[in-house]
């Protein structure tokens, strides 16, 4: 990797400002999964025993951040307004956006997570219960070298997803290195994922282990796979990965598609495919890159038979009646939701002959166990082969993880979106904001 990461910069006593990705799922302000807290510890640490002063930063959700943009009401406006008799339209608005807010404020704060890695780290986190107000202003200014802060939430600040130049020179005010460790939001071009660095706020820009790990991972298979490589893609929607087709198409040597996304590849080529996911926009563009796999001289496979159903399961869940067809043999009022065990095989069996395989998007709707199968089938594949295997993220990584396969992958990346972007061929902006080697 071309980009500088925190081993190559002296961080002695130097105060770091770290984006990482904390945006855990929580419940109830319980942390529910912890792996995004875990994957941010080795950088952390690193910094912490080579004598940095860490100061931590990272979204959470997408909280209402009117408080911050002008919109809200102080305390004695809020009682001016409960004791008017009638308000105005107006008021009423300004009341909702004000109390819906003040849920945010506790909804969404990183508290929890600040009390969860004192215990990972065995030290201290001190939690600044803002971002860039005087919490945070006396939390850094007090920090010695070794110790840990975490910034709160960065989306209460409205400037941070407008990219505010005024936000982006406060935070740059508070560090001396700007380090990005949040692959998650690496594709994201926010104020602290990456204009931070671009606006040039800041001198030294690096990742962090995290990134550096993804990155050396990912950008290796796609660029210099050990061959043959073989991409497998899945999920509902065509649309949703035009770019991530065509990109995979020239990188690998077979591409896998199941999923959704399979029958407008299919009605593409001629088959009546029921009431099955079809994006009938996209037609064309599923010829073209037939053509163009032929061209190639790649390898494009699809399914050659499905699970199907009658009714969309309701809930997701719910038990159904299914029966596996062929895929010229889909009866007209029937829709697939997995593939079927020949494709599975058919699959698998080409896994079982790669040396580097991606894989993004589930193969039918493996929410609900009877259409798991497929997914299941692909994921087994995976685990039990000796070659690379990388999971990019998303619904594949949380199937591979819930069937108990985590550790037998090569790579799980812990950005869907990044990792689909990367797939697409794209650059990252919280990655080309970092310092060159
Ligand atoms: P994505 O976010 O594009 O990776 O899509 C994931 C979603 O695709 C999951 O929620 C699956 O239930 C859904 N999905 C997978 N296969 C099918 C299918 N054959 N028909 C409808 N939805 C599907």
């Amino acid at each position: 990797m071309n980009k500088k990461s925190i081993r190559d910069v002296d961080v002695k006593g130097k105060r770091c400002l770290v984006r990482v990705d904390f945006n855990v799922p929580m419940k109830n302000g319980k942390i529910t999964d912890e792996t995004r807290i875990n994957g941010a510890l080795p950088t952390i640490q690193y910094l912490i025993d080579n004598g940095a002063k860490v100061i931590l930063c990272s979204h959470m959700g997408k909280p209402h951040n009117v408080l911050t943009v002008g919109f809200a009401l102080n305390k004695k406006e809020m009682k001016q307004i409960e004791a008017q008799e009638t308000r105005s339209a107006q008021q009423e608005l300004r009341c909702y956006f004000h109390q819906e807010a003040i849920k945010d404020k506790e909804k969404y704060s990183l508290r929890p997570v600040a009390e969860k890695l004192s215990e990972k780290l065995g030290k201290e986190v001190k939690f600044a219960a803002d971002v860039v107000g005087a919490y945070a202003d006396r939390a850094v200014a007090n920090m010695k070298d070794g110790d840990v802060v975490l910034l709160e939430n960065t989306r209460f600040e409205a400037g941070e997803e407008k990219r505010d130049e005024a936000l982006c020179k406060k935070l740059a005010s508070y560090c001396d290195i700007y380090v990005n460790d949040a692959f998650g939001t690496a594709h994201r071009s926010h104020a602290t994922t990456a204009a931070i660095a671009e606006y040039g706020f800041v001198d030294t820009a690096v990742c962090g282990f995290l990134i550096e790990k993804e990155l050396s991972v990912m950008a290796d298979a796609l660029e210099n796979p050990v061959r043959p490589f073989v991409a497998i893609l899945g999920g509902a929607k065509v649309a949703d990965k035009l770019k991530v087709i065509s990109n995979l198409l020239e990188k690998c040597d077979t591409l896998i598609i199941g999923g959704g996304m399979a029958y407008t590849f299919l009605k593409a080529q001629g088959y009546e495919v029921g009431t099955s996911l079809v994006d009938d926009e996209q037609i064309g563009y599923c010829k073209e890159m037939m053509q163009k796999a032929k061209d190639l001289g790649k390898k494009l496979l699809l399914p050659v038979d499905a699970n199907v159903t009658k009714d969309f399961p309701n809930p997701i869940d719910a038990v159904v009646e299914c029966k596996e067809y062929a895929i010229d043999a889909i009866p007209a009022d029937e829709q697939g939701l997995d593939i079927g065990s020949k494709t599975a095989a058919m699959f698998a069996e080409e896994v079982k002959n790669a040396k580097t395989v991606i894989w993004n998007g589930p193969m039918g709707v493996f929410e609900n166990p009877i259409f798991a199968k497929g997914t299941i089938a692909v994921a087994k594949a995976l685990a039990e082969t000796e070659a690379t295997t990388i999971i990019g993220g998303g619904d594949s990584a949380a199937a591979v993880t819930q069937l108990g396969f985590a550790d037998k992958m090569t790579h799980i990346s812990t950005g869907g979106g990044a990792s689909l972007e990367l797939f697409e061929g794209k650059k990252l902006p919280g990655i080309e904001c970092l310092n060159n080697k």
